[in-house]
């Protein structure tokens, strides 16, 4: 049997990007288009008259996740979900999440397009608040949905004005019910942009993503004790800071020995933070990823035993506590399968990869079959106006999504 050649419309697709970047467009090709805001509001009205104008049956739950449905033959079926995000960061670019998004309406306005039928339905997504730039945490729609956070806590989030999520739900029109929810999808697809330089050094177009990299987040504090910075001789010091410093200093060098480790400390503090005091206490996060989590746990073991001991020499104290810790998740073989083979039919170049930021897919990955593909972000570049990707990388990206639906939408198990 012959395959019919199915291909999606590049031009269609890249004008409903370039009508999107209209709504809360900035200067130099951005677009600022925080959650739940006037901007939120007018892209998610057009997205709505764009799902309706492709048939699809739409609905909204009670987080303000947005859903269009393409009937299957057999509507009593789990449908195919592929979404991502329409909201940006305060200074964002055309695609992070948009890709995703329309990249889904363009599988359906394709299906359409040739009348393809497929046995399952198909289902659309818009998460709200990914970001996380407008309210905390990122992945709020996404994670309520999938019962990680709890609907209370998400509806009283507060932005930095006091402003509450539900009441701006209310605001734009767009709190739905909870029964509206997608709950149990047959699976979860989302295709975004890689916004690390990977693929673009590896000269690949597609990157399979095989899970998203785990994190540990720690907080060390170190007291001393205070002191006048012009009379204590400094053999009778307890210097909170200058002992921060060496312990930062081998949380680095120890980080050098283990390949693929990633570690930063990007916040410290010291006090009481005066020009002519020793300073008394000196607190820094540290934030350690790997992509095996036994790796990570160990450095991170070894890491507070050298602190420790570092510190007792000193006759000072340390305390390190954990703040976050979350372990690698791994997306669904089955699916990535199905994706790589949708590359190599079209002759796309692609290699498997890891995530090192979290998406949507993250928490969908924790009710249903999920798998993330990536495309070239050009110099890497994400939440900034200058972000980029070829548009034959966009098609390739869509068209190995579009595959990847058709496949799985006639699928019977996973
Ligand atoms: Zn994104």
């Amino acid at each position: 049997m012959t395959q019919q050649v199915m291909n999606i419309h590049l031009e269609r697709l890249m004008e409903t990007i370039r009508q999107s970047a209209e709504i809360g467009t900035l200067p130099n090709g951005g677009i600022c288009r925080l959650s739940l805001t006037d901007e939120d509001k007018k892209m998610r009205d057009l997205f709505l008259q764009w799902m309706k104008e492709c048939g699809l049956e739409t609905r909204v739950d009670d987080f303000g996740n947005m859903y269009g449905r393409r009937k299957g033959k057999n509507n009593e079926l789990t449908p195919v979900l592929a979404g991502s995000h329409l909201d940006t960061q305060p200074k964002g670019g055309k695609y992070d999440g948009v890709l995703g998004v329309f990249g889904a309406l363009e599988v359906v306005r394709t299906l359409n397009d040739l009348g393809v039928e497929t046995e399952r339905p198909i289902e659309i997504v818009n998460f709200t608040n990914e970001e996380g730039a407008r309210f905390q945490p990122a992945m709020l729609g996404s994670g309520a949905m999938a019962e990680v956070f709890k609907k209370q806590t998400t509806l009283n989030t507060k932005d930095q004005k006091g402003s509450v999520f539900s009441e701006e739900l209310e605001r734009i029109g767009y709190t739905g019910l909870k029964e509206n929810r997608q709950q149990d999808p047959f699976c979860f697809l989302e295709l975004h942009i890689e916004q690390g330089p990977v693929l673009e050094d590896r000269g690949k177009s597609v990157g399979v993503v095989t899970g998203i990299q785990g994190m540990t987040w720690l907080e060390a504090t170190v007291t001393g004790r205070t002191s006048h910075t012009g009379t204590t001789p400094m053999n009778r010091r307890k210097d909170a800071v200058r002992l921060a410093s060496k312990l930062i200093a081998k949380v680095y060098s120890l980080a050098e020995e283990v390949p693929d480790l990633l570690v930063a400390v990007g916040r410290f503090q010291a006090f009481p933070n005066v020009i002519n005091t020793v300073a008394d206490q000196a607190v820094f996060s540290i934030d350690i990823r790997h992509p095996e989590d036994h790796v990570r746990e160990r450095f991170e073991k070894l890491l507070k035993e050298t602190l420790s001991t570092m510190t007792l020499v000193e006759r000072m104290d340390l305390q390190i506590k954990d703040i976050d810790k979350i372990g690698t998740d791994s997306f669904s073989e089955d699916i990535i399968e199905v994706m790589e083979e949708a590359a190599e039919r079209h002759g796309y170049s692609y290699m498997r990869m890891l995530s090192g930021a979290g998406h949507d897919a993250k928490y969908l990955n924790r009710i249903t079959p999920t798998a993330l593909l990536f495309i070239p972000s050009i110099n890497g570049l994400s939440h900034c106006e200058e972000e980029f990707s070829e548009a034959r990388d966009i098609e390739k990206g869509v068209q190995v999504l579009f595959d990847t639906v058709l496949a799985l939408a006639n699928k019977e198990t996973l």
